[in-house]
């Protein structure tokens, strides 16, 4: 009764990727899910933060309304009605998500899943067998241990996504994506927010240049930024919260009355029978080749798990190419044009390599960049906003990355990426009619 084609562990964009594409594809599927399906993305992570950031925008441009002659004579927010929302949001889209995998099919377990082998698993006193098993458990939020941090009552994404109350001041450690985001989220309700980040740099991996003029603008409005900045030690009394930092000028300490932990991410790998598998690794990573499979032939490991990418649209490409190993279709994963997006108000994009990385690399290179005042309707819709629109080419003109500050860069960098997976050069761009006016007709103009 319990046998299945394939059995899918975790809920998530890649468990649940996996999921449809098997039921699509006429296999008999088992997915088990210990929380909630939709998984970190769609119930903690991008869409929730997406939309308690989109409500900040809309208040924000009702505070600067007046540069394109409107006048709003008092904006307020309601934090409560806008986390009320967000939960809304969520529970819509997991409905969706759930009719979609009814609808192929797909067996729901609710429930922990354990491993028992390659083909046996169990959930709940129950076995359940397969032909082939996709793990995809995920990541969880990576807490450095810190002198007294484990004393402290922070927060984490969850905490901070459910606040229904604005504190005065907000102390982040960690500047990297998620970080930023919710930086720019609480700024705009008027947080007085102090980011602490061990780089000399926020947004970790994004172009230096970008990511230095996008700290600027979010200085500008108030954000203090301590890079090269570690933090030593974490205190919590009636005033609030205190980290302690040492950084070139010595030691210091910055008082707030909430606090954020957000260094990273780590992938969840013990507790659910993982270690029975005996998978070989790769470094710390779970070892997995162009199909997604694993050391051992029918166990795919997709998504956070395997520890490469830790993004949900990495996940849910990964979790198509290992539905499509299954089924005998050709398809393999291609990390060269993964697009990397910061949804600050204005955001920023990259895809493919930096500037720094292809000089690290040795890889003969060229950068163009463009401010994004070329596009006519980027100007129509940004005044008194710069972005900028870099790109790495090859000598030849090949695009090998792609650099955008500036709204909508999480709409265009997938042109960029497209060109970059194509092994497009710059001009080839030009071949194609673009709507007018569009912020995406940049590309045209390099
Ligand atoms: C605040 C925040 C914002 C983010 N924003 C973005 C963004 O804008 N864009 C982006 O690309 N990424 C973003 N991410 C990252 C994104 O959420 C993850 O990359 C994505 O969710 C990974 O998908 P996954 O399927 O691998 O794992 P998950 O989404 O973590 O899902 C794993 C699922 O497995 C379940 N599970 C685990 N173990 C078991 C078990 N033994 N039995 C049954 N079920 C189990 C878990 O309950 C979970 O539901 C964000 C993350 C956070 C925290």
């Amino acid at each position: 009764m319990n046998e299945f084609q394939v059995a899918i562990i975790g809920g998530g964009p890649a468990g649940y990727t996996a999921a449809e594409c098997a039921g699509k594809a006429g296999l008999s599927v088992v997915l088990f899910e210990k929380k909630n399906v939709g998984g970190v993305c769609l119930n903690e992570g991008c869409i929730p933060t997406k939309t308690l950031l989109y409500s900040a925008k809309i208040f924000d441009y009702t505070k600067h309304g007046k540069q394109y002659g409107i006048t709003v004579p008092e904006s307020s927010f309601d934090l409560k009605q806008i986390v009320m929302r967000k939960a809304k949001v969520v529970r819509k889209l997991v409905l969706g998500i759930k009719a979609r995998l009814k609808a192929e099919n797909v067996t729901i377990v609710e429930g922990e899943a354990q491993i028992l082998d390659a083909h046996h698993i169990q959930c709940k006193e129950e076995t359940y067998s397969c032909e082939n098993l996709v793990i995809c458990t995920g990541s969880d939020t990576f807490v450095p241990p810190i002198p007294g941090v484990s004393e402290v009552d922070y927060w984490t994404h969850r905490e901070a996504l459910d606040n229904k109350e604005v504190p005065a001041s907000l102390v982040i450690v960690g500047g990297g994506v998620i970080g930023m985001e919710f930086a720019s989220f609480f700024s705009s309700l008027g947080v007085q927010v102090t980011i602490v980040e061990m780089l000399d740099k926020i947004i970790g991996p994004m172009d230096r240049e970008l990511s230095a003029m996008l700290q600027a603008e979010y200085a500008k409005r108030g954000i203090r930024f301590l890079l090269s900045a570690k933090v030593v030690g974490i205190s919590q009394d009636e005033s609030g919260f205190t980290v302690s930092y040492e950084n070139a000028e010595g030691s210091a300490s910055v008082t707030a009355e909430k606090l954020l932990m957000s260094v990273g991410r780590r992938p969840v790998t013990t507790g659910f029978g993982l270690e029975n598998l005996q998978l070989e690794l790769n470094g710390r990573n779970i070892k997995v080749d162009e199909h997604m499979q694993s050391s051992v032939p029918g166990v795919y490991v997709c998504g956070d798990l395997n520890g490469v990418s830790l993004l949900a649209h990495t996940a849910v490409r990964e979790a198509e190419v290992a539905i499509h190993h299954i089924i005998g279709q050709d398809d393999r994963m291609s990390y060269r044009a993964i697009p990397s997006v910061v949804y600050t108000n204005p955001e920023i994009a990259g895809v493919g390599l930096t500037e720094e990385e292809a000089e690290k690399k040795g890889i003969a290179h060229k950068v163009v960049k463009l401010p994004m005042a070329f596009s006519g309707r980027f100007v129509a819709e940004n005044e008194g906003v710069n972005g900028v629109c870099k790109l790495v080419l090859a000598e030849d003109d090949t695009v090998l990355g792609a650099h955008i500050l500036g709204n909508p860069a999480s709409e265009l960098i997938v042109l960029a990426g497209m060109a970059i997976e194509k092994g497009m050069k710059v001009n080839e761009w030009k071949q194609y009619v673009f709507p007018h006016p569009t912020v995406g007709e940049i590309f045209r103009e390099f």
